[in-house]
């Protein structure tokens, strides 16, 4: 569904991605682990077109997009989600929902909104006003918002900062059964490594600008580079 090949951005002489190339199938969850700086938002804004490539290419479900910008790639259904984008904290999530599926222009927003809220378990909410929201809750319709016409790839940059660890299971697990039921693939760039390993069908490990594994989740965990590189007595 979501292929790079080869993916540099180069700033001066800063090698942010330095030939990246990634797969990802309908339906799978792809985490994506490495410590800092080793290029994992970089990587997000080049598949959304956010950044111009140094060199390579990004196919989505075989379409070379690579020339694309970023509303012409969320239009062909690759969507991220922002933290914090719900800026209207007057109005009630399901009018935030509908909205936004409305701007991207879907045809029955209504019925779109609604069947987010229901995947997401947000139905209790759906009234109630966006700004009273609980912290992770409020993350969850960050969710909601990159979910409207229904993407076919999902990138998400650390959707579990700042929950606590009941919130970040129960957001995973959301994520898990919305990637099988929808068929949307998703890339999870996440420092938790419990939800890494526990909810991703593959994991891909970063380090300075490269793939150094990936593979299997349980595999790319006994990787001797990778121990050593980044999980160290954590794995
Ligand atoms: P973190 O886990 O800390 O969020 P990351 O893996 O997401 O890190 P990136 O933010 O993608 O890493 O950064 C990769 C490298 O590219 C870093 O060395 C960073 O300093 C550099 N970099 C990122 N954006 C720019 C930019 N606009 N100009 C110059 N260098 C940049």
């Amino acid at each position: 569904m979501l292929q790079t090949e080869d993916v540099a951005i180069h700033y001066g002489g800063v090698k942010a991605l330095d030939g990246v190339s990634l797969t990802i199938e309908k339906g799978q969850v792809c985490g994506l682990i490495g410590p800092n700086g080793a290029g994992k938002t970089t990587v997000i804004n080049a598949i959304t077109g956010r950044r111009r490539l140094t060199r390579g290419k990004v196919l989505l479900d075989g379409e070379d997009v690579t020339a694309l910008d970023v509303v012409a790639r969320r239009k062909r259904g690759l969507s991220r989600s922002f933290q914090h984008t719900s800026i209207f904290g007057g109005m009630t999530v399901r009018r935030q929902v509908e909205l936004a599926s409305y701007q991207a222009g879907v045809e029955d927003s209504a019925a779109d909104a609604q069947a987010i809220l229901r995947e997401l378990d947000l139905m209790r909410l759906a009234d109630s006003r966006a700004g009273g929201l609980g912290y992770g809750e409020q993350r969850r319709l960050d969710l909601a918002l990159a979910l409207v016409g229904r993407p076919k790839v999902l990138l998400l940059d650390e959707p579990m900062a700042g929950l606590s660890v009941s919130e970040s299971h129960d957001l995973a697990q959301h994520l898990k059964a919305l990637a099988a039921r929808w068929e949307v693939s998703v890339l999870l760039v996440e420092h938790d490594m419990d939800v890494v390993f526990g909810i991703s069908d593959a994991v891909t490990v970063f380090e300075l600008g490269r793939v150094i594994a990936s593979g299997l989740p349980a595999a790319v965990r006994a990787d001797p580079r990778v121990r050593e590189a980044y999980l160290g007595s954590a794995a």
